[in-house]
């Protein structure tokens, strides 16, 4: 039986990334069709967007995809096209696991932390009003008249929605992960002491969803500045966090960097009947099409995609390659050895045939 997969190479380094996770996947034997689809930046020219309809429609239809990551401009042009993603297929929870592999340069050792993101709303639900625009000025006057609160003229406005259903969503997600994968506690992580309607809504809805699994699964509370330094300082503390989109996004970042960076750190992006599979880290358009970056994290996101359609023993199998490529330590990209000017180290597409020789 082959399976029908969605291919979304992305731009950037995304199509030297992909390409080493296809090959991968291919090596452990699972049959695949992949239904190569463009997205991202250099394909605005040609469809007039950079999420054209048939990639949703691929997705939608495959319910399957491994995406590499897309460019989104900064401070102005289009809105991020892994957001709309997300939000359209309401892949509703982001899944990352971060665990430490033997071999890598860190300064933390046997970490194995999950990140559980919500993935669709919050300050990324993409509510923004600009700076002088005529409906920015309208919303100002109503916030002062409906609150007596002063907002300065010259203010930009984003909108940061939590709901009920969407905390419910993630909460339950991350107890029920917690559940299956044997793990003791939950962090629950927001700012609620200052957002008190939003992040203290996550916190009220979350706590009723801990009495359903007292006895099973632990429950805890931490504001996201405490959980920076408690990370930094005594990560072995902590389980699985879960987390509304924003810190969860920056607290994915932060665990990806205890156990050797973003080159090695993968995700998952899953709704009730699509799973979307990419590594955290983004496009890094400087290192574009010079075989250079680590297809790691790529190829630990196809693991998990490979995991989550059933294929456990080829996901073990390919995550075994990966520990041992990453243990000996030889054949690795620029990042994993100990000086970034190192001649030993080896390209995005040799790292992924020693992993494919390691199979
Ligand atoms: P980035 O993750 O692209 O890169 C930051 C730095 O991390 C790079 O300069 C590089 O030093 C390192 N890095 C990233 N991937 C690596 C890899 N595979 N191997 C080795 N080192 C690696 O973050 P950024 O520079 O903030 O963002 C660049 C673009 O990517 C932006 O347009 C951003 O919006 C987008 N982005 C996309 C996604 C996604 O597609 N899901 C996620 C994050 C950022």
């Amino acid at each position: 039986m082959a399976y029908n997969i969605t291919l979304i190479p992305g731009d950037g380094i995304g199509p030297e990334v992909v390409e080493s996770a296809r090959r991968c996947v291919e090596a452990t034997g699972v049959k695949v069709n992949w239904d190569v689809q463009e997205a991202g930046i250099d394909v605005m020219d040609k469809y007039g967007t950079p999420l054209p309809d048939q990639v949703l429609d691929s997705i939608k239809k495959n319910k399957i995809a491994l995406k590499g990551p897309i460019t989104t401009p900064i401070g102005k042009g289009f809105r991020s096209v892994n957001v709309a993603i997300r939000q359209k297929l309401d892949l509703y929870a982001c899944l990352r696991p971060t665990k430490s592999y033997k071999g890598v340069r860190s300064k933390y050792e046997n970490i194995n932390l999950i990140v559980v993101r919500e993935n669709t709303e919050d300050l990324y639900a993409g509510i923004e009003f600009e700076l002088n625009k005529p409906e920015t000025k309208k919303i100002i006057e109503q916030i002062e008249k409906g609150t007596g609160k002063k907002i300065l003229k010259d203010s930009g406005i984003s909108i940061k929605p939590i709901s009920v259903t969407g905390t419910k969503k993630i909460v339950n997600f991350a107890f029920e992960y917690a559940l299956k994968h044997n793990r003791k506690k939950v962090t629950a992580v927001t700012k609620a002491n200052i957002l008190k309607f939003t992040d203290g809504l996550f916190y009220e809805v979350a706590r009723g969803i801990a009495k359903k699994y007292e006895g099973k699964v632990e429950y805890e509370e931490r504001l996201i500045d405490n959980m920076c330094m408690q990370l930094v300082q005594k990560p072995e503390l902590y389980d699985v966090l879960v987390l509304p989109n924003l810190y969860g996004d920056i607290i994915s970042d932060l665990c990806a960097g205890l156990v050797g960076g973003l080159g090695i750190a993968p995700g998952a992006n899953l709704g009730k009947e699509i799973a979307v599979f990419e590594a955290i880290h983004g496009s890094a358009p400087k290192y574009k099409g010079q075989n250079k970056v680590n297809p790691t994290a790529m190829i630990l996101s196809s693991v998990l995609m490979l995991d989550w359609i059933g294929e456990k023993e080829a996901a073990k199998k390919l995550d075994n390659a990966v520990a041992k490529v990453i243990a000996e330590g030889k054949s690795v990209t620029y990042d994993m050895k100990p000086h970034r000017d190192d001649p030993t180290a080896v390209g995005t597409s040799q790292m992924a045939d020693t992993i494919i020789k390691a199979l």
